[in-house]
C-alpha cells in the first residue's frame, strides 16, 4: 500500500485483494487503520503516526482484520518516502505470518505439554550423547533433577561431570562399561549406582534406550530413578536373610557363598586361605547344667567376641548348633593362628553371671590352610579333622596342618 501524508491509501499492488480481502477499490481513499482490529486505538494508527513524525521506517507485527472478519497476523514495514518537494508518502508492506504464528504457538503449547508430562514422571528423564571420540555429554534433564537430587540441570548440561564427578570410583568404572556394552548390543541399557550428594549418598538406577545416529554418535535416551530405599530394603533384607538370628553371624548357606568368592579371589593370586572350625567345648553339659537359656547367652557372647577378635572382613559363619567357621581373609597360616589363639583366649576369659555363680567355657579350634586346588567342602573337612584332634588332645586349644609349625599348647 501507499499512503498520504493522513494516512489515506492512495495505491495498492495486485496482490492486495487477496492478501486483505477487500477488493481495491473498496480501501482506495480509506484510512489503511480500518485495516487495523482496533482502527482508533490500535498498534497500526500508532506505527503511521511515530514512523511519520521521525520519518524513519517502522517494523512491527500488527493483528488485521480481514474483508470476511477473520484475524490476521501481520508482519508489516512502514517505510517513509521523502523526496524533495513532494509530498510524504508511507510505503507500507505486510506479510501475513498467521500460518506460522500458529504452528509456533502449537509447538508451543505441545512443548509445554511435554515438560508438565516430564515433571510428574517419576524420575529424571535424560539425554545423554557419546560422540565417536568416547566423549559423553548430557543434551537433556527434565526439571526433576533439580527436584529429586539437588542437581542443577544447566550445570550437569554445561559439564557432564557435575553429575558423573559425583560416582564413586567403582561405580564410575561399572557406568563406563556398561554404556561401551550398550554401544555395541544396542540393547535397552539398565545400571544401578551410587551418586554422592550435598546430603549423602543415594543409590540411583538409570534406564535408557540406546540409538546411533548418522554421525556415529550414540544417543540414550532415558530416565534416572531414585532407588535409595529399595536399596535400603534390599540390603537389610539380605542381611536378614545371609544371618543367623541368635548369633548374628552369617549362616550356612552365606557362608558357602561368600567363602566360595574369596577361595575364588585366592586361587587368582595363587595364594592361600585359612579356614577355621570352632567348636564350644562340653557345650552339652552347659546347656544341661544350667539351662538352654544361658546356653543361648554362651552363643550369643562367643559370637560377640570372635567379631571383636576378627577383623571386619573376615567370615565368621555359625554352621551347626556350636559350631562355626572363620575364613581369615589377606593372612599367613602364621598370622591366623595368632589371631585364632587371641580368639581362644578371649572365650575363655568370658564370665557368664548367673544368680549364684560365674560360668566359664572354652573353645577349640581346628586349623586348615588350602590353595585354589582345594574345595571349599574338603577344606572345611580337613579343618574338621584338625579341630578333632584338638578335641582328642584334651580341647581349649588349635590344632593346625602337620605342615604348620604347632603353636605351644593351650596353658
Ligand atoms: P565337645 O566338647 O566334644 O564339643 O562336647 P559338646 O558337649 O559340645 O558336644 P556336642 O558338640 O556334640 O554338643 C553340642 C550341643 O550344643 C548339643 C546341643 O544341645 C547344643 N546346642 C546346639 N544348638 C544350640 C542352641 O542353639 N542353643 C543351645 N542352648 N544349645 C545348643
Ligand atoms: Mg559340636
Ligand atoms: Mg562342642
Amino acid at each position: 500500500m501507499l499512503l498520504d501524508e493522513q494516512g489515506v491509501v492512495r495505491q495498492v499492488n495486485p496482490d492486495f485483494e487477496r492478501h486483505a480481502g477487500f477488493p481495491p477499490r473498496q480501501l482506495l481513499g480509506r484510512r489503511a487503520v480500518t485495516l487495523d482490529l482496533d482502527p482508533l486505538h490500535g498498534d497500526f494508527a500508532q506505527a503511521i503516526e511515530q514512523s511519520m513524525t521521525t520519518l524513519k521506517p517502522w517494523r512491527g507485527l500488527l493483528l488485521c482484520r480481514r474483508a470476511d472478519g477473520s484475524l490476521r497476523h501481520q508482519t508489516t514495514l512502514i517505510q517513509p518516502l521523502v523526496r524533495d518537494h513532494a509530498p510524504l508518502r508511507l510505503l507500507v508492506i505486510q506479510y501475513d505470518v498467521t500460518g506460522m504464528r500458529q504452528r509456533a504457538f502449537y509447538d508451543r503449547q505441545l512443548l509445554e505439554r511435554l515438560e508438565g508430562t516430564a515433571s510428574r514422571v517419576p524420575g529424571v528423564l535424560f539425554r545423554l550423547r557419546q560422540d565417536s571420540d568416547g566423549r559423553l555429554e548430557f543434551l537433556y534433564f527434565s526439571a526433576a533433577l533439580r527436584v529429586q537430587f539437588g542437581l542443577i540441570p544447566e550445570q550437569c548440561l554445561d559439564d557432564p561431570e557435575s553429575l558423573l564427578g559425583r560416582l564413586p570410583v567403582d561405580d564410575r568404572q561399572r557406568l563406563e562399561t556398561s554404556l561401551a556394552q550398550s554401544t555395541v548390543s544396542l540393547k535397552p541399557w539398565q545400571l544401578e549406582f551410587r551418586i554422592t550428594l550435598p546430603h549423602g549418598e543415594r543409590w540411583v538406577e538409570a534406564r535408557a534406550t540406546p540409538q546411533v545416529r548418522g554421525d556415529g554418535d550414540v544417543m540414550w535416551d532415558g530416565l534416572l530413578i531414585d532407588i535409595d530405599e529399595r536399596k535400603q530394603v534390599e540390603h537389610r533384607v539380605q542381611r536378614l536373610v545371609a544371618t543367623d538370628m541368635l548369633t548374628g553371624a552369617l549362616n550356612r548357606r552365606a557362608f558357602f557363598e561368600q567363602g566360595e568368592a574369596a577361595l575364588a579371589r585366592v586361587a587368582r593370586h595363587g595364594e592361600t586361605l585359612s579356614l577355621a572350625m570352632l567348636d564350644i567345648d562340653h557345650f552339652k553339659n552347659l546347656n544341661d547344667t544350667y539351662g538352654h537359656g544361658l546356653g543361648d547367652l554362651a552363643l550369643q557372647a562367643f559370637a560377640t567376641t570372635c567379631r571383636e577378635s576378627l577383623r571386619p572382613y573376615d567370615l565368621f559363619a555359625r554352621i551347626g548348633g556350636e559350631e562355626f567357621a572363620v575364613v581369615l581373609v589377606d593372612s599367613q597360616p602364621k598370622e591366623a593362628w595368632n589371631m585364632l589363639e587371641r580368639v581362644r583366649q578371649a572365650v575363655a576369659a568370658i564370665a557368664l553371671e548367673t544368680e549364684s555363680e560365674t560360668v566359664r567355657f572354652t573353645v577349640s579350634v581346628g586349623l586348615a590352610v588350602f590353595g585354589g586346588d582345594t574345595s571349599l567342602e574338603s577344606g572345611l573337612a580337613q579343618a574338621d579333622r584338625a579341630l578333632y584332634r584338638a578335641k582328642r588332645a584334651g580341647r581349649n586349644r588349635i590344632c593346625g596342618p602337620e605342615t604348620l609349625v604347632q603353636a605351644p599348647e593351650a596353658q
